[in-house]
């Protein structure tokens, strides 16, 4: 039996009909940029997160730039982050034309640690906390530094569709907030897709400038823009999977909960936890081992797509490493060497789950 890390057809057939549906609506009228697929997914994503505006862009890297200049944050400015991130988080501070700076995650979650990011705050003008994973980074904790820096807050969003803290979901934290709808995360596209969200008017309508060629109307160019907008046909099938999202990240929790039960009596395997407050959407299942890399291989040889969120920390990749010291983050640098990612994805089937842990029993006991 092989497992995949992640299986998206279980998701592709049960919106099958609708999508079907939906390109035929797109097609009949050739509007394949914007239009009311794309405004109605807007208003839809808007209110299953709880905030008056979303956009949509043409992925999350861009979403999180877009958001960026939105609020203004760019030449000179020092935004904070954690150093385990995905690689775009730091990629979009630099091309919004800021300096990004790692700052280290707490042991437990693996998210922004608020005690390090109050250690760089006083040289920062900005912070962009990830809610890595599936779950939301400590926002009162990181809200507090962050007031009493002036820092502005954009949440990296790309991997929390859904979740939320103290009953509030992504985007209810920050000035502005980017998520990706990249096919595997919570809420995937069939292609490059993303979304910036806010309460505020003037973002909204900054970013929305910003993202169409710096239009305001038809041959009205007031600043420099970029070309990242949300195709209808995306939009067509977000629509489809917003309406399923709360009933497959049940599963997602379902699943999760399936391998706590499982790994609870293999010594060697430390199991991911849910920050108080937090309602988990797991959009990866990370789960902790020594000799990680010979670990990873005897799965992979088995046939198990298990992976790694991230191999090596911000600092630590090429073209990021001028932007902090190795040694410099120790949390960070200790779990990109024990980190795993199991297979999770809605759909998974129990066997499934039993053959990753019998699997992954054996190669720790092989080499723990
Ligand atoms: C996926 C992801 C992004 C970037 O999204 P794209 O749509 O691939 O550009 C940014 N940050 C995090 C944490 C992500 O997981």
């Amino acid at each position: 039996m092989t497992v995949p890390l992640v299986d998206l057809g279980w998701q592709r057939d049960q919106i099958a009909d609708e999508v079907r549906d939906g390109f035929a609506r797109v097609l009949a009228t050739t509007g394949f940029v914007g239009g009311p697929e794309v405004a109605a997914f807007e208003a839809e994503f808007a209110e299953f997160t709880g905030r008056t505006h979303c956009v949509g862009v043409g992925n999350g890297t861009d979403a999180l730039e877009l958001a960026l200049r939105a609020v203004g944050v760019g030449r000179d400015d020092r935004v904070a982050l954690p150093a385990n991130t995905f690689v775009a988080t730091a990629e979009a501070v630099l091309r919004a034309g800021a300096v990004p700076v790692p700052v280290d995650v707490d042991d437990e979650h693996l998210l922004i640690d608020p005690d390090a990011l109050a250690e760089v705050a006083a040289t920062c003008t900005a912070v962009m906390p990830v809610h890595l994973f599936g779950q939301l980074a400590p926002m009162g904790r990181v809200g507090a530094v962050a007031r009493e820096h002036g820092l502005v807050v954009i949440e990296d969003a790309a991997q929390c569709q859904g979740a939320t803290q103290d009953g509030k979901a992504m985007g209810a934290f920050g000035v502005a907030t980017g998520t990706s709808f990249y096919p595997g995360k919570n809420l995937g596209a069939f292609g490059d897709a993303g979304a910036i969200t806010t309460d505020d008017d003037e973002v909204a309508e900054r970013v929305r400038l910003l993202a169409n060629h710096g239009s305001d109307r038809k041959y009205s160019h007031p600043v420099v823009g970029f070309n990242s907008r949300l195709d209808a046909l995306q939009a067509v099938v977000l629509r489809a999977k917003l309406r399923l999202l709360a009933d497959w990240n049940i599963e997602r929790g379902l699943a999760a909960d399936a391998y706590a039960d499982l790994l609870k009596g293999v010594d060697g395997v430390r199991v991911p936890t849910t920050a108080t407050g937090n309602e988990h959407v797991w959009h990866l299942y990370v789960v902790r081992v020594a000799n990680r890399d010979a670990v990873l291989a005897d799965l992979n040889a088995a046939g198990i797509g298990a992976g790694i969120h991230y191999p090596t920390p911000v600092h630590e990749t090429g073209a990021f490493a001028q932007y902090g010291a190795p040694g410099g983050y120790p949390v960070a640098e200790r779990a990109a060497a024990e980190i795993l990612s199991l297979p999770l994805f809605p759909g998974i089937t129990r066997d499934q789950q039993e053959r990753v842990c019998a699997v992954l029993a054996e190669a720790v006991a092989r080499h723990g």
